[in-house]
């Protein structure tokens, strides 16, 4: 017996990397033996911030998909789908775009940021991005979601969303999801100590060969106040320290205390921490390679997925049509 619905979902930018796999994939591959799971390639999400006829949306989403049986989602457990292959997320999007006011979405502080970020003037569907997420979320009426503790006021949208809607129409159609938190500890700096983002070309792919992995981890940031071997070092600040902490669970507390000692040297402690991530890797390699060696396979399993996704998400829309007396 499955604990309740989730729908979970990333855009397809590239490859996926290992912030992307700490701070939700790995999460993921456990719930989905908890939970009716639900895992979205948003490729409409994508479309807010690159549009235009040199967009690699296809290419991408693709490519995520691939990833995600790669990192362990398997297609016996969870629901593999492209979001604009399920056309009631946009069906449902509109509708919610009617009830929602504008001066919740004004409010989001990521669209003030992407404000900030982007060149072009911003298109009405950025504004619109969190309604489109709370249509992927209701769509098929989820219970819970995994987030990380910045995505929080996004979910309480969604959720002030589903009680404006239950309100207006005086019926109880969807759940109010709750958080799975991710844990912070999960959350991987980039190889230069800053956020892992693709856009600041710090990240490691989960799918990267194992020399490649080496040399990307012997050019990481260290801690900064350390100059010279002979200088005790301060983990805690040290990029690669937060690496080990994951992947080197059992040597932690020693090479904490050789690092603080000055016993241990950078180079060294580097060395042994790429082993560790190879070794983790080594897995998700293998089935990435497996799956490339299949071509056609990928697209059979979102298929099955986006069959499935569009009876579910079929019957909620048909009911929503009822709630708001459309023919
Ligand atoms: Fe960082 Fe390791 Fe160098 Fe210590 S020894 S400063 S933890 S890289």
């Amino acid at each position: 017996m499955k604990k309740g619905v989730i729908f979970s979902a990333m855009r397809p930018s590239g490859r996926l990397h290992l912030g992307n796999y700490e701070g939700a994939l790995r999460t993921w591959v456990k719930l989905q033996h908890e939970y009716d799971m639900y895992c979205g390639v948003v490729d409409l999400h994508a479309l807010t911030t690159e549009c235009g006829s040199d967009t690699e949306v296809a290419h991408n989403s693709l490519e995520l998909a691939r990833d995600y049986i790669a990192a362990g989602i398997d297609p016996q457990q969870a629901h593999l789908l492209i979001q604009s292959h399920v056309p009631q997320h946009s069906q449902l999007h509109l509708l919610l775009s009617m009830t929602t006011p504008l001066s919740w979405l004004e409010r989001v502080p990521t669209y003030k940021e992407k404000l900030d970020s982007i060149s072009e003037p911003p298109c009405y569907g950025l504004l619109g991005y969190p309604v489109l997420m709370a249509a992927d979320i209701m769509l098929y009426r989820s219970t819970a979601v995994p987030v990380g503790q910045d995505q929080l006021p996004h979910l309480e949208l969604t959720r002030e969303i589903i009680r404006r809607f239950h309100a207006l129409y005086g019926v109880e159609l969807f759940p109010e999801p709750q958080a799975i938190l991710v844990e912070a500890a999960a959350l991987l700096p980039g190889l230069d100590g800053r956020k892992m983002s693709k856009s600041y070309g710090n990240t490691i792919a989960i799918t990267e060969e194992p020399e490649a992995i080496t040399q990307k981890i012997k050019s990481m940031f260290t801690d900064p106040l350390r100059a010279f071997r002979k200088d005790p070092g301060h983990p805690d600040t040290c990029p690669v320290f937060a690496y080990h902490g994951l992947y080197s669970p059992q040597e932690k507390e020693q090479l904490a205390a050789d690092c603080r000692g000055a016993l241990l040297g950078c180079v060294d402690c580097k060395r042994r921490l790429a082993e560790a991530v190879v070794k983790e890797l080594e897995p998700i390699r293998e089935r990435r390679r497996e799956l490339d060696a299949r071509p056609g396979l990928i697209e059979e399993i979102l298929a099955t997925g986006e069959a499935h996704a569009r009876q579910v998400a079929g019957d909620t829309l048909a009911q929503v049509h009822a709630a708001m007396r459309l023919p």
